[in-house]
């Protein structure tokens, strides 16, 4: 069934965290052994520097850690990460030690950590680097055009490259060439808000704790980091997001302090700032015959359950296994039966979560005194509920839902 005509099995366009990670699963994967595996990517890997912790960072979850270990790709990671082991939440009306703020603790569940904080550029050269990608062709290229046949498609780089393979997938980030190219529309909006990214220097310690306060501009999040500082992710309203850009070093410390509810005393900006619009968006079709799209080239999210790249990984894992799981029975492993299967999974596992996500950033920036205090009585009520508090953790963990094999059965696809 395989199209052994063409020069590639499968041909990831976009070699970022989802797309090189979705590249190690398939290469690891002895039911694909023999796959031709070839990744697209517009830009060469970043080294990361021994001295430095780079501006972006994602907290990756407990299901991340275990993808990205299947692939050899987590224990480069490991010394560089930081585990959080409490979450803080609470609204900006309240305090964060107030019965209504939600603080859970990995000891209530039994885990070692609830999460890591890890840099994107990290992860993405720990992808690399992995002996899991060595069997892949990297391609460093733009894609230009796609074609598609009844047993294939054809990819064409900007610098005039032409190359066939079974199957596309697009991971090629949210302003995906590969979706607009197939015309998949998609369903969604710009919020008007933008991420102020820096890292802070706290007067008092992060203890390992995720902190995040709901102001009614947006959530500003500070995240621990392995050297005693803290990761600001602030998100405003994009005009209040220019000016504190535009602030004096003293005066956007200042600012940060009082939003933060000084939670962690005074904090002094120790890194550059970075400014990064925030959209939802969700493709209207995952799969076509030949094509699937995975990570942001599907679904964008907003950053306030630092859930992004954690679904991107998981559609990953999802569509190796769908992948591995068709090749083993003898089917079509790029049919559009088996691409369909992988679409139904991660379609309805991604709604939820963006869904939610969405719904708890109006809850959350809803201005109206009742709604208001209807929040704090709702927040007060999940604080005291021991089944609510272990449905949030396992969330959190990215425990919950329909998992692929790679997170629940240790080995898999061994
Ligand atoms: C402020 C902020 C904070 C966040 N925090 C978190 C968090 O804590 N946890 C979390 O899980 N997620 C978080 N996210 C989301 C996360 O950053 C994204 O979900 C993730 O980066 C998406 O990865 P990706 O590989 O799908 O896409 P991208 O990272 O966008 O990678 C796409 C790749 O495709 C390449 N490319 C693009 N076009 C082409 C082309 N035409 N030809 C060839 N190559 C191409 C690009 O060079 C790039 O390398 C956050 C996002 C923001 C904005």
């Amino acid at each position: 069934m395989r199209a052994r005509r063409h020069d590639f099995d499968v041909m990831i366009v976009g070699g970022g965290m989802v797309g090189a990670c979705l590249a190690g699963l398939l290469a690891a994967d002895e039911r694909l052994a023999g796959w031709r595996v070839a990744v697209v990517e517009a830009s060469e890997p970043r080294r990361p520097r021994d001295d430095a912790v780079d501006l972006r960072v994602s907290a990756l979850s407990r299901a991340s850690q275990r993808i990205l270990r299947s692939i050899d790709a987590w224990e480069p990671l490991d010394p560089h990460a930081c585990p959080y082991s409490r979450m803080i939440v609470w609204d900006a009306a309240s305090r964060p030690d107030a019965p209504d703020a939600l603080r859970f603790s990995a000891a209530e569940s039994g885990d070692p950590d609830l999460g890591h904080i890890v840099e994107n550029v990290r992860v993405q050269w720990a992808l690399s680097e992995s002996r899991r990608l060595k069997t892949v062709t990297q391609l460093r290229g733009t894609l230009e055009s796609l074609e598609f046949e009844a047993d294939g498609a054809r990819v064409v780089l900007a610098d005039g490259r032409r190359y066939g393979c079974g199957l596309v997938v697009g991971a090629d980030g949210g302003h995906s060439r590969t979706r607009e190219l197939c015309g998949i529309g998609r369903a969604g909006w710009d919020y008007g808000q933008t991420a102020v990214v820096a890292h802070l220097r706290p007067e008092q310690p992060h203890g390992y704790a995720a902190r995040q306060r709901f102001l009614p501009d947006g959530p500003i999040a500070l995240l621990p980091l392995r050297d005693g500082r803290v990761s600001l992710v602030w998100s405003t309203a994009t005009g209040a997001a220019d000016r504190l850009q535009g602030l004096d070093p003293e005066g956007f410390s200042a600012e940060v302090t009082t939003a933060s509810d000084r939670a962690l005393g005074r904090l002094e900006l120790a890194s550059d700032r970075a400014a990064l619009p925030l959209a939802l968006w969700h493709a209207h079709e995952y799969v076509r015959p030949r094509l699937a799209l995975v990570g942001d080239a599907a679904h964008t999210i907003h950053p306030l359950a630092g859930q992004g790249v954690n679904l991107g990984f998981l559609d990953a894992a999802t569509l190796a296994q769908v992948l591995g799981e068709a090749a083993e029975a003898g089917a079509d492993p790029y049919g559009l039966r088996t691409l369909r299967r992988y679409a139904r999974w991660r379609r309805s596992e991604n709604a939820l979560m963006l869904g939610s996500t969405d719904a708890l950033n109006r809850l959350f920036g809803e201005k109206n005194v009742a709604v208001a205090a209807a929040r704090r009585v709702g927040l007060s009520l999940v604080a005291a509920q021991p089944v609510l508090r272990r449905a949030f953790v396992q969330r959190a963990l990215g425990l919950a839902g329909d998992l692929p094999l790679v997170v629940t059965r240790p080995g898999y696809p061994s």
